[in-house]
């Protein structure tokens, strides 16, 4: 099967890597859609260490188990369901868990992925794929309201205009009358006024701690200084960022000014499922590059280029042009 794969020497293309293993209580999922996120650009420089297929962020369909046939999604951890954590309703953080396209679990880069079955969840007819590939990072972006009672937020900013900065201002939107948005592009602030949330130019930004919640999107290290620089006394700093480079911080404003800082990472699908049949989020869009697997280069240049928003392969619609394109030569 086709699948691009990570290894030492990078990111490459492979027309004739091996189909899935499928182990106990795994299915197979034929991929039709899967996105780029940043954690995907922060794998190639060398985060976690991951060698294999990449790709987390992905809508297929069931090839076998009680889901035959149906169009699912797929959690990204798969725990071991026996462990005290895992009993105690923390699976994400079991210690025995493999995460797809992350960590010793081959990804969705690829025709096939092999998923936990208990991992799946069906869409419903109403969401489209290009909603549905956006459901992992949507449900991260859900999981802050989660972790912290948003309605009690008086003045929140999202560091950030990329992909997961959209879907976190989107979440935290619901809730916060005063939120702003910082980032450094034109085009992908744009994105946020046409959802009526106001934006800050980097350079424009007033360094005042004056925010109860800082949310960091930044995908860099320079995110953390600057939420510190920004976070009020007794305040909130939510990071989502996850760089492959070590901070180098001052932490005293941590204690000085009693700083609560929330490590986010995975969130609750059924949520995201639920808010995209409720239309709570607008993804119109947001997706602005489709490659198939083979332009595996052109499609990873491309997330890292700021004109870009979210980048796909639609992996089903190659395969089946290719097998079209195969019969047509013959
Ligand atoms: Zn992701
Ligand atoms: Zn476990």
């Amino acid at each position: 099967m086709q699948a691009i794969y990570l290894d030492q020497k990078g990111v490459h293309y492979q027309a004739d890597h091996e189909p899935p293993t499928v182990r106990a209580g795994e299915v197979i999922v034929d991929v039709i859609t899967a996105g780029i996120c940043e954690t995907d650009l922060q794998l190639a420089q060398g985060y976690m260490g991951f060698s294999g297929i990449l790709g987390h962020e992905f809508v297929g369909i069931a090839t076998s188990g009680p889901s035959k046939g149906a169009r699912v999604v797929g959690e990204i951890n798969c725990n071991c369901r026996k462990c005290p954590r895992c009993l105690s309703d923390m699976g994400n953080h079991c210690e025995y868990r493999t995460v797809v396209g992350i960590d010793r679990h081959d990804g969705a880069f690829a025709d096939q992925v092999a998923i936990p079955q208990t991992s799946l969840h069906l869409i419903p007819d109403s969401v489209t794929d290009d909603q549905a590939v956006l459901i992992e990072p949507l449900a991260a972006a859900l999981e802050i309201g989660q972790q912290i009672d948003v309605s009690a937020v008086r003045h929140a900013i999202v560091l950030g205009d990329g992909r997961l900065a959209n879907l976190c201002a989107q979440a935290i939107s619901h809730q916060v009358d005063d939120l702003k948005v910082v980032g450094k592009h034109d085009l992908k602030l744009d994105r946020f006024r046409r959802l009526d949330i106001e934006t800050i130019k980097l350079g424009d930004l007033v360094c005042e701690k004056a925010f109860d919640l800082v949310v960091d999107c930044t995908g860099s290290v320079s995110g953390l200084p600057l939420a510190l620089a920004l976070v009020e006394p007794r305040g909130t700093i939510v990071m989502k960022t996850t760089v492959a480079s070590e901070h180098r911080v001052s932490l005293a404003p941590i204690v000085i000014d009693e700083i609560n800082v929330v490590g986010s990472r995975c969130g609750p699908f059924d949520l995201a499922i639920e808010m995209l049949q409720a239309d709570r989020f607008d993804l119109s869009g947001l997706i602005t590059h489709r490659f198939p697997l083979e332009a595996a280069d052109q499609a990873f240049k491309s997330a890292v280029d700021p004109t870009a928003f979210k980048v796909v392969f639609d992996v089903m619609n190659s395969t089946v042009n290719k097998k079209y394109a195969e019969k047509q030569d013959n």
